[in-house]
């Protein structure tokens, strides 16, 4: 089939790829290069033990705290606030033990063969070296702040991720640059990250290209049907590219294009920021997570990211790029010879669903369109996994994860 695959972020590069394996011709559609909106700036982690949702048991009581700061780790632009409160309500539905259990269970089953969806695209692309399996530390002040996340870790542990408690000297000895800070940390040794997140979505894309896909480098602003098959996909230049199929990964822009299949999706951005430190005079080995802090530190081939922040403010509204440098702030305070003299700053749109599970799965009203977006925070984790399984359903295979849970109808 001829498939067009609106969106080279993360998500859409991965699914093309997976499709093309299958012998697809594939054009992809996109007014931006591969790798440059959400998937360009984040935290670069690959966590297949990154399977709890945002919205957690008890969370609702830190939030008028949090929406108190706007410098804070959660915040709404009192201007979008109207727009944005019904669907946190909807995320605070989903927060409870049994909704955060069973979204868990889902979430774990497309990330636990993260790699495995990854490796062949990475061999096929020559680029396995972007991608590296050294671990992430959870780290907090003490055990006993640790004992706070307590229920969420012993989820994640019933639901197969390997998580080992690390004392105090032994963190020290495993990052030396933790020292002070932090003395008690979870390792879940089986995770990964890419030393950059935007060369992965190139070089794969990339390799899409050499194996003979199209790229229209306009946006698409809808489709021509003849009953319920997708014929052509019109873009913003008022030119049509006729197909067989069509797949919808244009990330937290995604929500109008599948309502015009008929699925009505409440998709909403987190806004998160990130500080990339050039030379920061730090040796971590491991991506860590300091979790008390809300701050996610990976070193990378440009410098150490620290990354995080959670920003209601909607698709349009300017960075506030304080939130970033409120960042480095931190950074500094956990890690207090961080060198901070060269930096740069970024803010991204997450895609973002009020239950935290992406969708996946054929649109409401068209038999030969998919739709692929609402990875959240974790969209690097979950794209190669959410192409394989799309690449199934456009083949008619049976999934190897149960999809039902990220069904587009389950709104
Ligand atoms: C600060 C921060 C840290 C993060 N850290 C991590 C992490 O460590 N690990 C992790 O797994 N995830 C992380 N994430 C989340 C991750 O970045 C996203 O989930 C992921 O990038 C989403 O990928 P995507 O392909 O769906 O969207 P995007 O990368 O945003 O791509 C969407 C593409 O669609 C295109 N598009 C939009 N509208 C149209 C249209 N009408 N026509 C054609 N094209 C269109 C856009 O131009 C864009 O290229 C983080 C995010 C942030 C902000």
């Amino acid at each position: 089939m001829h498939i067009a695959v609106i969106g080279t972020g993360i998500v859409g590069t991965c699914t093309a790829a997976w499709l093309q394996r299958d012998g697809h011709q594939i054009t992809f559609i996109d007014p931006r290069e591969p790798g440059e909106a959400c998937s360009f700036g984040n935290a670069g982690s690959l966590s297949p033990s990154a399977c709890l949702p945002v919205g957690m048991p008890g969370m609702w009581k830190r939030v008028p705290d949090w929406l108190l700061d706007p410098l804070g780790p959660l915040t709404v632009r009192w201007r979008y606030a109207p727009a944005v409160v019904p669907w946190l309500l909807a995320m605070l539905r989903h927060s409870s033990r049994e909704e955060v259990t069973r979204i868990a269970t889902a979430l774990r089953r497309l990330l636990e063969p993260i790699f495995d969806c990854y490796t062949p695209l990475l061999q096929a692309a020559d680029a396995e070296s972007l991608v590296r399996r050294t671990g992430c530390l959870y780290v907090y002040s003490s055990r006993e702040k640790a004992a706070q996340w307590a229920w969420g870790m012993n989820l994640r542990r019933s639901l197969g991720v390997k998580m080992l408690d690390v004392g105090q000297e032994e963190l020290e000895s495993l990052e030396p640059d933790l020292k002070g800070r932090f003395r008690f940390g979870i390792l879940a040794p089986e995770n990964g990250s890419t030393l950059d997140p935007s060369a992965l979505v190139k070089a794969l894309h990339a390799h899409c290209m050499a194996q003979g896909a199209g790229f229209v480098r306009e946006s698409a602003t809808g489709f021509e049907r003849l009953g319920r098959q997708v014929t052509a996909v019109r873009t913003s230049d008022g030119a049509r590219t006729p197909v067989d199929g069509v797949v919808v990964a244009a990330g937290a822009w995604s929500a109008r294009l599948a309502a015009q299949l008929g699925s009505r999706v409440p998709l909403e951005t987190q806004r998160g920021y990130h500080v990339t430190v050039h030379s920061s005079n730090l040796q971590l080995r491991h991506t860590v997570m300091a979790v008390e802090n809300n701050l996610m530190v990976n070193p990378m081939a440009m410098g150490l990211r620290l990354a995080g922040t959670v920003e209601f403010a909607g698709l349009k509204a300017p960075p506030r790029y304080e939130r970033a440098q409120a960042l480095l702030r931190l950074g500094k305070q956990l890690f207090p010879h961080l060198d901070t003299r060269e930096t740069t700053q970024w803010m991204g749109h997450r895609p973002c669903m009020p239950d935290s599970l992406p969708v996946i799965g054929r649109a409401r009203n068209a038999e030969n369109a998919w739709l692929a977006f609402g990875h959240g925070h974790m969209g690097m984790c979950m794209g190669a996994s959410t192409g394989r399984e799309v690449a199934h359903l456009v083949a008619g295979r049976p999934t190897q994860v149960d999809l039902a849970p990220f069904s587009p109808d389950r709104f």
